[in-house]
């Protein structure tokens, strides 16, 4: 019988993964959320799992599970207990790494939605095990068709201000920087897509996945394309699909669908198509694409300053414009630094994070 371990159950990315793992008739041995546990009581009931997790162990009571782990190595734990072939690991940020690292040491396919995995440490990561759950890389993977390929591009929708005045984009909140024009998604990734960190994250992911950086992202509004493949012949090929992570996670749960997950695009009622370049006065972390992707090893840098910016910005301690000055400042900073295995990473990882919190930048 199929099986699979859903890790971030219950967040956006998790709750797609299990109403797909139920239509394709898996079991579903386990679940990791971190703190909605009444979303997790009624996923244990649906699924019945043999293994939970959450972040924090003072809500173990609460849970209506007699099998819980929980605490920082509790998610690792809990992968050493189960038999799965496919990890599912939809959490959000850098504590989806070590599941990452563990589930692949393990022997298992990892269904990837944590691009911070990639970002932070893809030189270290075994490509072959990885499906990639992320609408661009999965419309690039679709579209490649053995021809020869001498471009990819991902597209953006510009995320919550591309309408706005920079002028107001000064006085920006989080608040206002949640309001996603096209996608429901977590709000760290809703933030990530305001500033245009996340496509500099897919840019990464996809240098990891796809092994060249011939890549461009170009921002195209109404999220119908997820990307285009330019072939050495000169022609261009383009992915389309309805604003839907089910679709990349069908392919990512079942590896092959014959089914109708979405209902196909009306070409009528897209109507126009356009395509925009991402400037750096809207999006200042754009200045380090190109460095970025000829250096992927700084994503540890990046995805660590990052997350620390986000969550100055949530606490209303910086500006959003503050969020990206403060990941350039530590770019620079850590320039020339470079590890060379995953404990380099996490010693990285650290210093980054204390820069940025104890040098009142
Ligand atoms: P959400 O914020 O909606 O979900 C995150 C999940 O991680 C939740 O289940 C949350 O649990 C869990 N979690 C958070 N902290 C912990 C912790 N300390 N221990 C255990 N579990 C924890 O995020 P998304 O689903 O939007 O995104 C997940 C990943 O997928 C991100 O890396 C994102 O970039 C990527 N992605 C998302 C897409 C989308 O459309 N949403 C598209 C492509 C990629 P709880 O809520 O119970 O606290």
């Amino acid at each position: 019988m199929k099986s699979v371990v859903i890790l971030g159950s219950t967040g956006s990315i998790g709750v797609n993964s299990l109403i797909i793992a139920k239509r394709y008739g898996f079991i579903v041995e386990a679940l990791v959320a971190g703190s909605n546990i009444e979303l997790l009581n009624r996923q244990i009931e649906e699924f019945n799992p043999k293994f939970v997790y959450i972040s924090n162990p003072k809500d173990r009571y609460r849970v209506n599970h007699n099998y819980i782990f929980s605490g920082e190595y509790g998610v690792v734990e809990l992968l050493e207990h189960t038999k799965s072939e496919l990890i599912v690991n939809a959490l959000v940020g850098y504590i989806g790494l070590a599941p990452t690292l563990k589930a692949i040491k393990l022997g298992r396919r990892v269904a990837l939605a944590n691009k911070e995995s990639l970002v932070v440490a893809g030189e270290f990561i075994d490509m072959s095990k990885i499906i990639p759950i992320d609408s661009e890389h999965f419309g690039l993977w679709y579209l490649m068709s053995g021809r020869k390929v001498s471009k990819l591009y991902i597209t953006a929708s510009g995320g919550a201000f591309r309408d706005w005045s920079i002028d107001d984009m000064k006085n920006a909140t989080f608040k206002d920087a949640l309001k996603h024009p096209n996608w429901s998604m977590g709000n760290k990734i809703t933030i990530d897509s305001a500033t245009m960190t996340n496509k500099l994250f897919e840019l990464l992911e996809a240098k990891w996945l796809f092994n060249t950086i011939d890549i461009e992202a170009y921002i195209e509004k109404k999220s119908i394309i997820h990307a285009l493949v330019e072939f050495v012949d000169g022609s261009t090929t383009a992915h389309f699909a309805g604003v839907d992570m089910k679709l990349p996670i069908a392919f990512a749960i079942n590896g092959e669908v014959k089914d109708e997950i979405l209902k196909p695009v009306n070409l009528l009622e897209i109507g126009a198509l356009e395509f925009k370049e991402i400037k750096k006065d809207r999006y200042p972390i754009w200045e380090i694409k190109e460095h970025l992707l000829r250096n992927p090893h700084l994503g540890v840098v990046v995805n660590a300053s990052n997350e620390e910016a986000i969550k100055k910005f949530e606490n209303g301690r910086c500006t959003f414009f503050e969020m990206s000055k403060i990941v350039l400042k530590s770019y620079k900073k850590f320039e020339n630094i470079k590890a060379t295995n995953i404990t380099d990473i996490i010693s990285i990882d650290k210093e980054v994070r204390n820069y940025i919190n104890f040098s009142k930048i």
